[in-house]
């Protein structure tokens, strides 16, 4: 059984002892593509490195030379413009001499650690709407982060215009929020990725059995997270892609269908929607 795993942080400080064993431990154990979501900087060099090292390996990247969330954005809105439109141009730049680069993110929302004041959420909305338009004007699909942010993140998404990137306009990463509105965001055109805590019996885990039972698994990807949201029963251990084995029987049992179909269906959905070609 090979994988794809669609979300993973292997620039983590948590994987400099073992990376490389790792990474070869990985490819023996199935696992047949990564997306690394590395953010910017030094992780990013590492990132990049690494993906010309390793053919499975792809990246994910953010810039945050327009994110300016202590700026009063209505009144220096022009000057928003003008960041955001030298980030456009770096990043193509980037794009054009690193193909392995293959999405944009974490486009980032989220509410778990500030209150969720009109205010805030107009902030969050505007800083989270200038992230999908950097990679819309990149020409990279958005992977989306949004952290009790459901209906605020959906907002956004809606009136926001994507392309469609031959198997998506962008991806759910870790998606937590209600069953119906995994729905609503296929019907945008979007991907929804599951993590391991589809494994987890808590009201979490247990929401997501009901998202699982709902997204068609041709609209599902699914991902590690990694070195974060271990599946059980190694909930305690830092998590890599070799795990990942463990959502996707979980997936299985819940659509009541082979591990196999599940493997083969997500890797040809996240190849398709990544632009990755046989290999
Ligand atoms: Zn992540």
């Amino acid at each position: 059984m090979k994988y794809f795993d669609a979300h993973s942080h292997y620039t983590h400080g948590k994987f400099n002892r073992d990376r490389h064993g790792l990474f070869a431990e990985m490819q023996k154990e199935g696992v047949a593509y990564i997306v690394d979501c590395a953010g910017e900087g030094k992780n990013r060099d590492l990132a990049l490195q690494l993906a010309r090292k390793y053919d499975f390996y792809y990246v994910c990247t953010i810039d945050d030379h327009y994110y300016k969330t202590d700026w009063d954005y209505e009144a220096r809105a022009g000057e928003i413009n003008r960041l955001v439109d030298e980030t456009v141009v770096k990043l193509k730049k980037l794009c054009e001499e690193n193909k392995k680069i293959v999405a944009y993110g974490e486009c980032y929302i989220d509410f778990r650690k500030v209150e969720k004041t009109a205010e805030e959420v107009r902030k969050q909305s505007f800083w989270f709407g200038k992230d999908l338009e950097v990679a819309r004007k990149v020409g990279l699909p958005p992977l989306i982060h949004s952290g009790n942010a459901d209906q605020e993140a959906f907002d956004v998404i809606k009136q926001t215009d994507m392309p469609d990137y031959g198997y998506g306009k962008g991806m759910l990463h870790c998606y937590l929020g209600p069953p119906q509105m995994a729905l609503d965001y296929i019907d945008l055109g979007y991907l929804i990725s599951i993590s391991g805590l589809v494994t987890h019996r808590s009201a979490r885990g247990k929401n997501l059995v009901e998202v699982v039972k709902k997204v068609p698994l041709t609209h599902m990807l699914i991902e590690t997270d990694c070195p974060y949201l271990t599946p059980e029963p190694f909930r305690d251990r830092r998590n890599d892609s070799t795990l990942l084995r463990l959502t996707v029987e979980e997936i299985a049992k819940i659509k009541n269908l082979y591990p196999e179909e599940v493997a083969e269906q997500t890797m040809a959905n996240a190849k398709a929607f990544f632009g990755i070609g046989e290999s």
